[in-house]
């Protein structure tokens, strides 16, 4: 019951890795805000958490947008009384190689993964001072922040920008009990995964089968891809993690994919 009552923004906590991460921290006893684009899709997903007996709200969150990033963690502190655990987590994926990456999909990764995480870092960790209670902030990085693969250049770039946007605030957090982690984890099947699959079985001219087995699964050492309550426990682990021994890390949660 570390997390009882603390309150955690997650971003992009309409889907995927980080909708598992809300209803997780929502089961032991956190206080959740789901931020996401679409009001309604967030929306939907606190009346979820609500009806299973946890505490949940939603927020409309654009993270490229400072004023909505402001606005929805200024909201939570009116709602909840504060912001004690920031999981940074919206991302999008765009496959292509270099030559005909365009400037706005360049543009647009690095403003989602990087920025994002940035403006809402910046807006969490002001309330976290204020507060003097300390914090945790936590970047969905990706094995793609230690290891590069063809047609994902920005996204690539992008994830290894959070390693070093997560060990300033380590160092700038500590004096305030802020801790910054970065969660690293392999191919989990979530939307933005079953999206990419036919288009890199397209770039690559092979099928979506062997895009599975021999691009997303060859390096693991058990053929699987890592789930979303693998994350999700990695996040609670983290956020509940008492000092600052355990910060400025990546944290890597792939079936091996990556040991570092
Ligand atoms: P997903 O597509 O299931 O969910 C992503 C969520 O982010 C969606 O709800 C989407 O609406 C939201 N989002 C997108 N742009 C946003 C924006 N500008 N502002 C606010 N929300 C926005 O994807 P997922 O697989 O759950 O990915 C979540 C995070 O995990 C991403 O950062 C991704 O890079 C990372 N990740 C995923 C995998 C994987 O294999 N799925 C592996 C490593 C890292």
């Amino acid at each position: 019951m570390l997390l009882k009552d603390k309150v955690a923004i997650v971003t992009g906590a309409a889907s995927g890795i980080g909708k598992e991460i809300a209803f997780e921290f929502a089961r032991v006893g956190a206080k959740v805000v789901i931020a996401d684009l679409a009001l309604e899709q967030a929306k939907a997903c606190a009346d979820e958490i609500g009806k299973e007996g946890f505490q949940a709200m939603a927020v409309a969150m654009d993270v490229t947008s400072e004023a909505q990033v402001d606005q929805g963690v200024a909201d939570t502190v009116k709602a909840y009384g504060g912001v004690d655990i920031l999981i940074s987590n919206a991302g999008i994926q765009i496959i292509n190689p270099v030559v005909d990456l365009t400037l706005d999909q360049w543009n647009k990764m690095l403003a989602i993964h990087l920025t994002g995480g940035f403006l809402t870092t910046r807006a969490c960790m002001r309330e976290m001072v204020k507060a003097g209670k300390g914090g945790s902030i936590i970047y969905m990085g990706s094995v793609h922040s230690h290891e590069a693969s063809p047609l994902k250049a920005p996204y690539v770039a992008s994830k290894h920008g959070l390693l070093g946007l997560a060990r300033v605030v380590a160092k700038e957090g500590a004096k305030d009990g802020i801790r910054s982690n970065v969660i690293c984890p392999g191919f989990v099947r979530t939307p933005l995964v079953d999206k990419q699959i036919p288009e890199q079985a397209k770039e690559l001219g092979i099928s979506e089968a062997d895009v599975v087995k021999n691009v997303m699964l060859k390096d693991t050492v058990d053929g699987e891809f890592t789930t979303t309550a693998d994350v999700a426990q990695t996040a609670i682990f983290l956020a509940g993690f008492p000092s600052n021994a355990l910060t400025g890390q990546s944290v890597l949660v792939s079936h091996g994919w990556c040991m570092k």
